[in-house]
């Protein structure tokens, strides 16, 4: 057996952003544009403000003007909503985003519901599902995007392939499944209710694991020369303070079956980042009711 081709996120990731940043200097240069990228964090999750600082940091780099507010956990649901608003009607901010999860007393989905659907960068909006459910358009959300990328360095035709996803989120499952449903693969999706979940996997000529369980997934369960996308960040505590991440594929043991797989980090997570500017550049652009500009 060949050896798996590793699905190299980190690099596709900063070639995207690189194309960006000479998009949006175009946009300054030609409109006197420059792209808004807002986020809003509720409370301190550790993970979250990770994410949080690496979206800004990379927004910045490609030239955006990112935008963070931060309300204290304690913060009401009418204080969120507020914010919310307040982006909606800035005409500096073309996308924005929640950064998910809220506090227990702050509603997520009524939240989402209040998100201007032509600031939705993450895709989140029920306007924009429908119409990326119904192939429309609309916002992607950002990390089945970033999948589907990943899966084309792989896989150039997918017509006619099994695809299985597993997970059944709004936020990636979902979405990623109905994305391979539109490039014409036979699509099944496996969630915690599934069984038999090592056979469903087999079937599989692209695997996509987006549970949040780590490991879940193993060498087993995986067709050979199975192109393998893992969305999955699990933190493992090691004991003494330690800890690693690791996805939902044990690594190790698929990257012996499979013909091509996403390593965890620097896989699915860059490419969330990439594409979720590219969102907000693409809502910026509908918003000036004009074409993407070129490098
Ligand atoms: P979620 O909790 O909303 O959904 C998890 C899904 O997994 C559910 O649909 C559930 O039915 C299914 N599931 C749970 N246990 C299962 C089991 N034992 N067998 C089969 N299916 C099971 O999670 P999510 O938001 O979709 O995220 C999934 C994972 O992806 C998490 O680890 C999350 O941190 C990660 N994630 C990564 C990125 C990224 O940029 N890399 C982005 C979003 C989410």
């Amino acid at each position: 057996m060949a050896e798996a081709q590793i699905l190299d996120g980190k690099s596709l990731a900063a070639g995207i952003r690189a194309s960006l940043a000479k998009r949006v200097a175009r946009l300054k240069r030609e409109r006197g544009i420059t792209p808004g990228i807002a986020v809003l964090l509720v409370g301190d999750d550790p993970a979250s403000q990770i994410y949080v600082r690496n979206k800004a940091k990379a927004a910045a780099e490609a030239g955006f003007l990112p935008r963070e507010v931060k309300l204290p956990a304690s913060a009401s649901e009418t204080e969120v909503l507020r914010t919310v608003e307040d982006f909606n009607n800035d005409d500096a901010i073309h996308g924005f985003l929640v950064q998910l999860p809220l506090p227990p007393q702050v509603d997520a989905l009524r939240v989402i519901d209040a998100v201007d659907p032509a600031k939705d960068a993450d895709g989140f909006h029920v306007f924009n599902a429908g119409l990326v459910a119904s192939g429309r358009g609309g916002v992607v959300p950002a990390t089945p995007l970033g999948c589907m990328a990943l899966i084309r360095l792989a896989r150039r035709e997918m017509a006619g392939l099994e695809a299985v996803v597993i997970g059944r989120s709004n936020s990636v499952g979902k979405p990623t499944a109905q994305l391979l449903l539109r490039e014409n693969c036979t699509v099944t999706i496996a969630h915690s209710r599934s069984k038999d979940l090592a056979s469903i996997a087999r079937r599989a000529d692209i695997l996509v694991a987006a549970v949040g369980k780590g490991e879940l997934v193993r060498g087993e369960w995986i067709k050979p020369g199975a192109t393998v996308i893992d969305v999955g960040i699990n933190r493992i505590d090691l004991g003494g303070g330690k800890s690693k991440i690791v996805g939902d594929v044990a690594y190790d043991e698929a990257v012996k079956v499979a013909g091509a797989i996403t390593p965890v980090p620097g896989g699915v997570g860059p490419m969330t980042i990439a594409c979720l500017l590219q969102n907000t550049l693409m809502l910026c652009c509908s918003r000036l009711g004009i074409d993407l500009p070129g490098e």
